[in-house]
């Protein structure tokens, strides 16, 4: 078992997207996150990003961490740590959320954006308290931040609500906040 401090859980597209710069971010990110020590969480599949994400870290030694549901269409990275079939997409995210002390909203499609907006929604209402970022490689994701600042200038969550994500242009950028969100918690 590769030795870790921490868990870091990231959400990201099981499709490579058309800008190179986020695979190469993605890279990086895997890497950097396995030299901290931090153990990789996410949901298993060995497409796209998500593919990416956990191969760096592995080659970077560090724990990796899946849950996918039994029944998921998706090409299943059987070279794991640790590798967890759930019973369904609930019982997936629910194990992701509580085996992780921090979050990552990597670039994706609609199934990154509904997990990534799960736990801040259950941070919103106070279910969790972990630090949430996102990885804005090459601005990928500033319409996101544009609509949630309309929400909220629209009154439908509260000004404080843009704090609950932390936004990073960079993966080194990124890994920094979430030491620094570790050293506070410590
Ligand atoms: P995507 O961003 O759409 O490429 O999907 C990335 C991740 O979201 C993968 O782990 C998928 O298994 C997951 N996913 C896909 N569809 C859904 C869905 N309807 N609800 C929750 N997660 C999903």
């Amino acid at each position: 078992m590769r030795h870790y401090s921490k868990s870091v859980c990231v959400y990201c597209g099981s499709s490579f997207g058309r800008d190179r710069r986020i695979v190469d971010a993605v890279r990086e990110l895997g890497s950097l996150i396995a030299g901290e020590k931090w153990r990789l969480v996410y949901g298993a599949g060995n497409c796209g990003l998500m593919g990416t994400v956990a191969d760096a870290a592995r080659e970077a030694g560090g724990n990796t961490f899946g849950a996918i549901p039994v029944h998921m269409p998706e090409q299943i990275n059987f070279d794991l740590d640790c590798l967890v079939f759930t019973g369904n997409m609930h019982e997936r995210k629910s194990l992701m959320m509580t085996n992780s002390d921090a979050f990552i909203g990597l670039p994706g499609g609609f199934g990154t954006l509904e997990e990534l907006f799960e736990v801040v929604t259950w941070r919103q209402i106070g279910i969790h308290s972990k630090p949430i970022h996102l990885l804005n490689t090459g601005g990928y994701w500033d319409p996101l931040i544009t609509l949630m600042r309309s929400v909220i200038a629209n009154g439908f969550a509260k000004e404080t609500a843009i704090e609950l994500l932390s936004v990073s242009d960079t993966p080194r950028q990124l890994v920094a906040k979430i030491k620094a969100d570790f050293n506070s918690q410590s």
